[in-house]
C-alpha cells in the first residue's frame, strides 16, 4: 500500500491551496495531478503518462471534491452512531486483543498437551512454542496501537464538529481537513474505487459516522474499501 501521509500543516502556506494535493490516485498507483483550469476556471486534474485504466486524461477536480465534501458534510450523528463510536473508542480495541492473547494461551495449552500425549516430537513441540512466542511479542509490538488515542467524549464533539468546521472553512483550512481524513483517494476516473481514513480519522470513530456512500447528482457514489 502507498502511504500518502496526512500532513499537520503550518501556519505559513499558500493563501490558495489544492484541496484534492497528494489525495487522489489511480488504481495503477499514480497519483492524479493538478493541472490548472478550464474555460470556466474551474481547476482540473490530469492522470500522468498512459494508463489502460483511466478512461480520459483531464477530470475537473470537483469530480471527486464534491462527493468528498459531502460525504463529510453528511455526517450521521444520531444516538445510535454516538452509542456505537463510544463502544468501538472503549471497547473494541482492547477487546480484539485480549481474544488475541486468550488465542495464543490455548495454543500453548494445546501444544503442551499434544507433547505430553506424544502426538508431537520434541522438536516439532519446541517449534510450535517458538512460533507462539513470536506471535506473543508481535502482539506485545503493537499493543501501544490499539489503545484507543481519543476519549469517546473528544471524538463525539469532534464528529458534531466536523460538517460545521467544513462548512465554515476555506480553500486552504479544507485542504488541511480532508488530509487529516483521508490519507488516499483510490480512483479510476470519475469512479472512486477505495476510501482510506487516516489513523486519526479511525480514532475519531469516523468509520462509523461517515455516510457509506454519497451520490452527488451522479451515478457513482463512494463505495466503501472493499
Ligand atoms: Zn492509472
Amino acid at each position: 500500500m502507498q502511504a500518502a501521509r496526512a500532513h499537520g500543516g503550518g501556519l505559513h502556506r499558500p493563501d490558495r491551496r489544492d484541496p484534492l494535493g497528494r489525495l487522489i490516485f489511480c488504481t495503477c498507483r499514480r497519483y492524479v495531478k493538478a493541472n490548472g483550469t478550464d474555460g470556466s476556471g474551474q481547476p482540473q486534474r490530469v492522470h500522468p503518462g498512459s494508463c489502460a485504466e483511466w478512461p480520459r486524461p483531464t477530470y475537473p477536480a470537483a469530480t471527486w471534491l464534491e462527493p468528498l465534501a459531502a460525504q463529510v458534510q453528511q455526517i450521521v450523528l444520531d444516538d445510535v452512531t454516538i452509542a456505537t463510536v463510544v463502544d468501538a473508542l472503549t471497547t473494541t480495541a482492547p477487546r480484539r486483543d485480549k481474544l488475541a492473547r486468550k488465542r495464543l494461551e490455548r495454543r500453548r495449552r494445546e501444544a503442551a498437551e499434544a507433547f505430553a500425549a506424544r502426538r508431537v516430537t520434541m522438536s516439532q513441540f519446541a517449534a510450535q512454542i517458538a512460533s507462539l512466542e513470536e506471535q506473543q511479542r508481535t502482539l506485545e509490538a503493537v499493543e501501544p496501537a490499539t489503545e484507543p488515542s481519543v476519549p469517546s467524549a473528544a471524538a463525539v464533539a469532534y464528529l458534531k464538529d466536523l460538517p460545521a468546521l467544513w462548512r465554515a472553512a476555506d480553500e486552504a483550512a479544507r485542504a488541511d481537513l480532508l488530509a487529516a481524513i483521508y490519507p488516499r483517494v483510490e480512483v479510476r476516473g470519475a469512479e472512486f474505487i477505495a476510501v482510506t481514513l487516516t489513523p486519526e480519522a479511525e480514532a475519531h470513530g469516523l468509520a462509523l459516522a461517515l455516510p457509506e456512500s454519497v451520490c452527488v447528482a451522479r451515478p457513482a457514489g463512494i463505495e466503501p474499501a472493499t
